[in-house]
């Protein structure tokens, strides 16, 4: 396992249909390791999502996972912890018409905010990294985080989901005008 290159936006790779992976390839050690190093990665540059094309591997995995901050206890930080969880060939449906538009960032266009607008609450049926079937629901920051990383497995970025570029901002100007909420890459 290693810290891996993020690819940033430009490179080709970021635009690419991500391949599906063989369920029965899933628990070889060349996914495994794949697996270990987005979470390391993303671990490493302060994400709350990693997924494969962001580290030059165009392959339909993506991790994801913010643990609390130690000592903070307000509600936005409650808001924002998402589980860890290693999602493989995910496929989303949407749960409601109920939308939210919130801030985002991407580890791949860093340094940069912008407000996106997504479902509310999904469903979501994908193989965890033991190459079991399994389902979830997710709602909040939870379900935009796993939005934004299956967008990444279509060659989707989230200014390609922005209504309007009139949020657009630097990262210094976003907490110089726009919010003090520290709002994760991913
Ligand atoms: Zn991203």
């Amino acid at each position: 396992m290693a810290i891996l290159k993020v690819a940033r936006m430009g490179h080709p790779v970021l635009r690419t249909r991500a391949k599906p992976i063989d369920p029965g390839d899933i628990t070889s050690p060349r996914i495994q390791t794949l697996i270990d190093s987005l979470f390391e990665t993303m671990q490493e540059y302060q994400g709350v999502g990693l997924a494969a094309p962001q580290v030059h591997e165009s392959l339909r995995v993506f991790v994801a996972g913010f643990p609390p901050r130690r000592g903070a206890q307000d509600e936005d930080d409650e808001e924002m912890r998402v589980p860890l969880m290693a999602l493989i060939n995910p496929e989303i449906t949407i749960a409601g018409a109920a939308t939210a538009e919130d801030w985002e960032g991407c580890l791949s266009i860093p340094d940069i905010r912008g407000k996106v607008s997504r479902a509310l609450e999904i469903d979501v049926r994908a193989y965890d990294r033991r190459g079991r079937r399994i389902s979830l629901h997710a709602k909040g920051f939870t379900s935009r985080v796993i939005q934004h990383e299956t967008d990444h497995l279509d060659g989707v970025l989230f200014f390609d989901r922005m209504k309007s570029f009139e949020t657009l901002t630097f990262l210094e100007e976003y907490g110089r005008y726009w919010s003090t909420r520290d709002v994760p890459e991913e």
